[in-house]
């Protein structure tokens, strides 16, 4: 119920809309991470931000068509492309496991180059690399993306 003083009445008491606003948002922020804890797939992105609060401080990150890939999981990890019935096998060419995102990033053997070594708080960094792996892998999943992209 709003008030001509731009103040209404939340759980009995009267706040300004300001105050109001910043309640609902403190309330949405937390139950928006008690869903986001509870969310049992997209593991992978829960171990690169762990909360909601994480991804939001992280303002320099705009999502492309590279980033989303890896944060997700998505798209050109065989481990991923095998539940898609893309790929015959989720074997990573390496042979040390599936071809994950986590395997891709954090593991694997073919991706040292250039990995950050220290995955506790997600940068710029991590990104930049992320999806220059993902790109590298669009690479040798599509000869034909590679062939056009030289053009
Ligand atoms: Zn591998």
């Amino acid at each position: 119920m709003e008030k001509a003083d731009n103040t209404i009445i939340h759980n009995g008491e009267i706040v300004t809309l300001k105050e109001a606003r910043q309640i609902w948002a403190g309330d949405t922020l937390h139950k928006w991470e008690e869903e986001w804890d509870a969310h049992q797939l997209s593991r992978w992105t829960h171990f690169l931000f762990p909360t909601v609060q994480r991804r939001l401080d992280m303002k320099d990150l705009v999502p492309t068509f590279w980033s989303t890939q890896a944060i997700t999981g998505h798209s050109v990890f065989r481990g991923y492309l095998k539940t898609r019935v893309r790929v015959d096998s989720e074997s990573c060419p390496c042979g040390f496991g599936i071809e994950s995102a986590e395997h891709v990033f954090r593991e694997c053997i073919r991706h040292i180059s250039g990995r950050p070594t220290d995955w506790e708080d997600l940068t710029m960094d991590h990104i930049r690399y992320m999806e220059r792996i993902t790109l590298n892998l669009w690479e040798e999943e599509n000869p034909n993306f590679k062939t056009r992209r030289k053009r």
